[in-house]
Order: structure tokens, then sequence, then C-alpha cells
């Protein structure tokens, strides 16, 4: 680990220039271990679904696999392969949106953006028998990035759909204050821990590994939601009760002509 610093401590202008000289590199070093770290977890998820795909490929390959497993074998193969095109078009959109901070901001008609997106996850919720129950107010108009916001809305469904039990419904409404509009996403799923709340939306942060790798999860989608709010000047909170439900609440600016 290296060390720049510019051991001054007087208390004129060339102390004060030291100090801030001081302080930038320190954030500069504090980047560079982030970054190290991130492409250690990447790599590290990377691995995992390859060794599997390897793993079986070589079985294959030789001949190992008796007959009564083999269908068994190629759905983890084909799971496995989906988890890794999941992680790389989530690290595709995590980088995009690192670098593209712009938003195209234009007048958005909440309820039409929010029946888009449920119609594009219904055959998702269909697989579980999950109803979604729609009472947005038709008169919101979003002052927001299309593209951004429904990236945002789909991974907020997704894993109100994926944390859900079996014949759950899912509530989205909404209510307005002065300048912004508040959407509220509420699941009746497992709900989460208090303290795991305030780590969710970090990269990889996952509070079951075990249950998001099996439910296909990426620990990504929350951070690129949290993102996309924030560069839309939004607000992202969660309110959760575990066994009971969550509730993730999109707080977005309003258009005013
Ligand atoms: P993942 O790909 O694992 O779902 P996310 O970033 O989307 O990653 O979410 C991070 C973690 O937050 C999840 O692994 C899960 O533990 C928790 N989580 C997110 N949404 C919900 C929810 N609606 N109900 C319960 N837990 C949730």
């Amino acid at each position: 680990k290296y060390e720049t610093r510019v051991n001054v401590e007087s208390k004129d202008e060339i102390g004060e220039l030291a100090q801030t000289f001081n302080q930038m590199a320190a954030s500069i070093q504090e980047e560079d271990e982030k970054k190290r770290d991130f492409l250690s977890i990447v790599s590290h998820e990377l691995r995992t679904p390859i060794s599997y795909i390897k793993g079986y490929g070589e079985a294959f390959e030789q001949n190992l696999i008796v007959e009564e497993k083999k269908s068994e074998v190629y759905s983890l193969i084909v799971r496995e392969a989906n988890r890794m095109q999941k992680l790389t078009n989530d690290l595709l959109t995590v980088a995009r949106s690192e670098h593209d901070e712009l938003s195209e901001i234009t007048p958005l008609v909440l309820s039409e953006t929010v029946r888009e997106v449920a119609q594009i996850l219904k055959p998702f919720a269909d697989e579980k028998q999950v109803r979604f129950t729609i009472t947005v107010d038709e008169d919101t108009i979003l002052a927001a990035d299309e593209q951004k916001t429904k990236q945002i809305l789909i991974n907020i469904l997704e894993n109100a759909i994926k944390y859900s039990p079996e014949l759950s419904t899912i509530s989205i409404e909404n209510t307005t204050t002065k300048n912004h509009t508040t959407i509220h996403i509420k699941d009746n799923g497992c709900g989460i821990e208090p303290e795991h709340i305030s780590h969710i939306t970090e990269r990889f942060y996952r509070v079951n590994k075990a249950r998001s790798r099996a439910d296909g999860g990426t620990g990504l989608g929350l951070s690129i939601a949290s993102q996309l709010v924030e560069a839309q000047k939004g607000m992202l909170e969660f309110t959760s009760e575990v066994g009971k439900g969550t509730t993730v609440h999109i707080t977005l600016p309003i258009w005013e002509d």
C-alpha cells in the first residue's frame, strides 16, 4: 500500500495547499481501492458459473454422467449460462450509468410507464401466479428519463416478484407532494431485516447469497436502481417487516409547466 502525503503542517497558504493535496491524494487512493475490490468481486462472481459450465461440459465429454442425471445437469448448465449473461448485462449497465450521467428529462406519464413495465414482467409474474394491482394516479407526469425510469421499475419489480410467495399480490401506488411523486411498490414477501436494509443498495450485497444465486440474482439490481434514481435527483427508500413484506419507495421529480 502506497502513501502519498506532503508533510507541511504550517498555518499559512502553503500548509493549506498541502492539506488540500493530501485530501485529494487520499480520495484518489480510496477510489483505486474500491475499483480493485470491485474487479476482484466481479472475477469471483464470473468464475463460479464458468467452473460449473466447464466442469459439467467435461463430464459430458468423458461420458461420466449417467442417463437419469443428464436432464438435471443440462438444466444446471443453462441456469449458470443465464446467470453469466445477466451478470454481464448488469455490469454493462453499471459501467454505462457511471459514464453517462446525463439524463434526458422529458414529461413522462407515470401510469403508462408503470403499465408498460408490468406488461414486460407479466410472464415472470405469471410463473409464480403473482398479481399486480396498479392504482397509480392517471394525472401524474414525471420529469424523468424514460429508459432510466423503466430500468428502475424493472429492477424493483423483479425483486418484488422474486422475493414474493406464489399466489401473492404486489401493489403499485403513488403519492404526490408539491414537486415530487413517490411510487410505492409493496410486496408480501420474506421481508428484509433492519440491519441489512442500509446495505442492500451496495454492489453485490445480498442478504442470502445462496437464495439469490438460485433465483438468478446478481446482487447488482438495487445498486443500479439507486444509481439511476440519484442521476435523476430522486430518492430510493425501503420499509420492510420480516415475514410480512417490503415496500420500496421511489421518489422522482414531477413535471412543472
Ligand atoms: P439480487 O440480484 O440478489 O436480487 P439486488 O441488488 O436486486 O440483488 O438486491 C439485493 C438484496 O436485497 C437481495 O439479494 C435480497 O436479499 C434483498 N432484497 C431486495 N429486494 C427485496 C424484496 N422485495 N424483498 C426481500 N428482499 C429483497
